[in-house]
């Protein structure tokens, strides 16, 4: 039989996968002897044959949890139920990846009408009881009997009407004892039986309500959002209760053992004294900062600053903490490695190596690569005049200006017409993930950093300012204000999460300083990794950029972009429309100087680095204006008879635009193909390449161009090019008199390639996978249609796991891309292998290029620190596969 349920005492924290995480950090803490009150972990294996036998419990597990529960029972001196002395406990989801807030909790369970009388006796305080009681009523009702929580927020509000009180705190004894059969008669109307009194069936109810939760439709957004299997299944700790609401000498709280938002070696939480549970992170009340914990209490303070540094000292990484004072004593009920901001987690990766708690690698590990992008994009320009209007808790760094909107829905809705909002709310809650998802970032008027929409913000890299109390929100006016200013929806305000700052209007933004953390850190990634980086790069300022970023090269310039702007599309165009050979080399003698001007610029800022230029790779008629607008143009000309002249032009025009019209250009007329049919296009841009270099070297730079032939089929192809690149070297060494090192090589973009790669080696110095067209000519997915047309079914059925122009389809792609390397590596040993698709710069394809043993990956200047750090993280994680969960 196989074990679904196991005790505190029974678990590690190495059993994340069949324990969530935190049970198995429960477990890990009951062990190293911290005081967690004690409980039980059913399994997340117990959870998926829930799903997999139609929704029932699987055989056993009832039996199982029942027997464990004696043993619980035991060791607490408590009984579930029990007249005398009733055990009450806490059911939560737990997940193997951590998912807050996502899915359902229930406090105080096994209370009903005796063991509510017995709570009373045992801690002297009817009040304490009867309202603990009505919270287990409400919470259960939501969760597990799914009665709407507003139908009972009504009565409450109702009952303090009554009596003439404003807050929870005040209602009476008598008030909650009426409140207690008012929710009861709730109950019994909406589910027509009576509230289950029965402490057993309570339990059994909300296991498996908490099973269930793991399909909520917040629990599933937050999956997709996160790439979490929705397969893992949750499991549930059922733990006993410590109560933080019980006075005055209790009180509930959070905290992470470093600041989560910058990352500063302090411990940074929030409590509030007698409260309970969720209390803290739903952000209903703003909490006290854990410093004054010194001064309310300063012997819990110092015990759970001792317990702080053990914690971080254990998992060697910052802790989120979840505690409980009761009546003076304190009690852990959760810990978890914390999540952070990007700034914070660089710091903090890099404060632990100086602090000898974790060696470079462990560091390089620490931070999510993808998370860098947060501190490479722009801030607020600090000379700008600013009109701050407000100022919050500055709960997660970055600026963001948009349209304010009140509403997850309103935020969703007006994001899909491609308008940037702002999501207003006095707080959030996990209903309103998609609406954070779809806003730049977000504002609430209540809640401290712990609360939901920082952390959640947080989690996702958005700007988030909280607890922003001097704003006033109106939403049934959709507007709120700040002293005599209002702001309605839809008008411009801005963010700043670094400062707390709330900006009228849209804000200038400057490119962003980067911290002494930050380079160390990337230098560590320098000393590990093996693959080298290089960046796409089209204009010596993106070279610039990306020689900043790190990059030590180009992997791809494309020199298409060069074609297009307003000094040299006409030179193209009338190269592409001319009759003669004579006329197309006049229109290309212009754009030569052009080009070679372009190639000096370039080649000048990388100097010392290998620079690959790709030869023309996309159809000519992207060049021209398209057919559609040019048929009506020429048919309005025709009609009005007025310009003959002009009418003739078109004429010849639109004739040259049909005859370039392809039903399928991505398969078309491109590539090499356009250097095979018009060999004087590719010779300008070899000659172009080799003056700017020739130029260069004659200036004493160092410079090493790599010519690049796109979406080669065959050998005979490089055959025919490298003959003339040969010989316009030559003549180009001879006009300038000067001799210059430069090389050849293909990208791999057609399964052909991939599979004759043993006979392109022997044209070729270098292999550059564009596993952009690699995907597509493999998979028989059009690029330009697949993302908005079927693919996004093919997820949701999880046909495929992943898109694959995102991340590399391994089993097809890169299998093509293993066997290139293989075959061609056969012909020539030394041959550079590289990938310049956007896959480069993704984590997991960058760990499969490792793996693969390329040379380099090549991504845009600003993917380059990112992959820099996945690079090294696939050396240092031996084998282990990042990025996929
Ligand atoms: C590719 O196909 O992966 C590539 C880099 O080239 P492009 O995207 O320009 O076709
Ligand atoms: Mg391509």
């Amino acid at each position: 039989m196989s074990n679904f349920v196991y005790m505190f005492n029974e678990g590690r924290a190495d059993m994340r996968s069949l324990l969530g995480g935190k049970g198995a950090n429960l477990a890990e803490m009951t062990n190293i002897g911290l005081p967690v009150p004690f409980g039980m972990t059913i399994t997340t294996q117990a959870c998926k044959e829930y799903y997999q036998s139609q929704r029932s419990f699987p055989a056993g597990l009832k039996e199982e949890i029942l027997e464990k529960l004696a043993f619980v029972e035991a060791k607490t001196g408590k009984k579930l139920g029990d007249i005398a002395n009733p055990l009450l406990v806490s059911v939560r989801s737990g997940a193997v990846f951590s998912m807050p807030g996502m899915m359902d909790t229930i406090l105080n369970l096994g209370l009903n009408e005796q063991t509510v009388q017995s709570l009373a006796r045992n801690t002297s305080n009817l009040r304490f009881a009867y309202d603990s009681y009505r919270r287990f009523i409400q919470m259960f009702s939501d969760v597990v009997l799914e009665i709407p929580k507003h139908e009972f927020e009504y009565l409450l509000n109702e009952q303090k009407e009554d009596i003439g009180v404003v807050y929870d705190q005040e209602l009476t004894v008598e008030a909650l004892r009426s409140l207690i059969d008012k929710y009861k008669e709730l109950v019994r109307s909406q589910i027509e039986r009576p509230f289950p009194e029965d402490p057993i069936e309570q339990l059994f109810m909300a296991i498996e309500a908490v099973f269930r939760s793991w399909n909520n439709h917040r629990a599933i957004v937050y999956r997709n959002l996160n790439k979490i299997n929705h397969d893992l299944g949750t499991a549930v700790n059922i733990q006993s209760m410590v109560f933080g609401n019980m006075g005055n000498d209790s009180g509930t709280g959070v905290a992470f053992s470093r600041n989560p938002s910058t990352g500063e070696n302090i411990i940074y939480g929030e409590y509030l004294m007698n409260a309970q549970g969720e209390d803290v992170v739903a952000g209903i009340r703003t909490p006290q900062p854990i410093a004054q914990l010194q001064e309310d209490m300063p012997d819990i303070y110092d015990q759970f600053v001792r317990t702080v540094h053990i914690l971080e000292n254990h998992y060697r990484n910052m802790q989120d903490i979840e505690f409980t004072i009761e009546k003076g004593k304190l009690y852990l009920l959760q810990c978890r490695n914390g999540k952070r901001t990007a700034q914070a987690a660089v710091k903090i990766a890099h404060d632990m190596v100086s602090e000898n708690l974790i060696s470079k690698q462990e560091a390089l590990l620490m931070v999510e690569p993808g998370q860098l992008d947060q501190l490479l994009h722009r801030q607020i320009d600090s000379s700008a005049k600013l009109s701050v209007i407000a100022k919050g808790l500055p709960a997660s760094p970055g600026a963001a200006s948009g349209q304010v909107v009140f509403d997850a829905d309103s935020a969703e809705r007006i994001a899909k017409t491609g308008c940037k909002v702002l999501m207003v709310r006095m707080e959030t809650t996990p209903d309103d993930i998609h609406g954070i998802i779809a806003a730049q970032g977000v504002l609430t008027s209540r809640g401290g950093m712990t609360s939901h929409a920082a952390v959640v913000a947080r989690g996702m890299g958005k700007p988030c300012v909280c607890g922003c109390e001097t704003i006033k929100i109106d939403y049934t006016n959709q507007e709120f204000t700040i002293g005599s200013t209002t702001v309605k929806v839809g008008d411009l305000i801005s963010i700043d999460g670094s400062t707390g700052r709330v900006i009228l209007g849209e804000v200038p933004m400057k490119d962003p300083e980067l911290s002494t953390e930050y380079t160390h850190l990337l230098s560590w990634a320098d000393e590990f990794k093996t693959l080298a980086v290089r960046a796409n790069a089209d204009t010596p300022e993106d070279a610039a950029k990306a020689r900043a970023f790190g990059a030590t090269g180009i992997g791809l310039t494309r020199t298409e972009h060069m074609f297009m702007g307003s000094d040299r599309l006409p030179h193209v165009q009338q190269m592409i429309l001319a009759e003669t050979q004579e006329e197309r080399q006049q229109a290309l003698a212009c754009l030569l100087p052009i080009q070679e001007n372009d190639f000096y610029g370039i080649l000048k800022e990388m100097e010392g680095l290998p620079v690959c230029i790709r030869l023309l790779d996309p159809p000519l008629h992207e060049f021209l204006p398209n057919l559609e607008g040019l048929v009506v143009e020429t048919t309005k000309l025709r009609t009005s008879g007025e310009n003959p002249a002009q009418l003739a032009e078109q004429e010849s025009l639109l004739k040259k635009v049909r005859q370039l019209h392809e039903f399928n250009p991505m398969l078309g007329h491109r590539g090499c193909r356009l250097g095979i049919t018009f060999p004087e296009i590719y010779e300008m841009q070899i000659r172009a390449i080799f003056n700017a270099t020739a130029h260069l070297t004659k200036e004493g730079y160092t410079i090493l161009p790599e010519v690049e032939i796109p979406l080669t089929i065959d050998k005979e192809e490089l055959a025919f090019f490298q003959k003339r690149i040969a010989a316009i070297a030559e003549e180009v060494t001879k006009d300038f008199g000067v001799e210059f090192h430069y090389c050849i090589g293909t990208m791999i973009e057609t399964p052909r390639a991939a599979l004759l790669a043993d006979e392109l080696a022997e044209f070729s110095d270098f292999f550059s996978f564009g596993t952009n067209d690699l995907t597509q000519t493999c998979m028989g997915f059009s690029r330009d249609d697949a993302e908005g047309k079927f693919l996004p079914p093919y997820l949701e059925y999880k046909i495929l796991k992943e898109n694959p122009f995102i991340a590399l389809d391994r089993k097809g792609v890169g299998e093509l891309m293993k066997i290139a390397v293989e075959r061609g590596r056969k012909t020539k040993p030394n041959l550079i292998t590289g990938i310049c698709g956007e896959h480069g710069g993704e984590p997991s394809s960058i760990d499969f290029c490792h793996h693969l043993g390329l040379d380099f990956v090549s991504c845009s200047p600003y993917r380059v620190p990112i992959a820099r750090l996945a690079a090294a993280q696939a050396a240092v994680s031996q084998g282990e596969s990042l990025g996929t969960r």
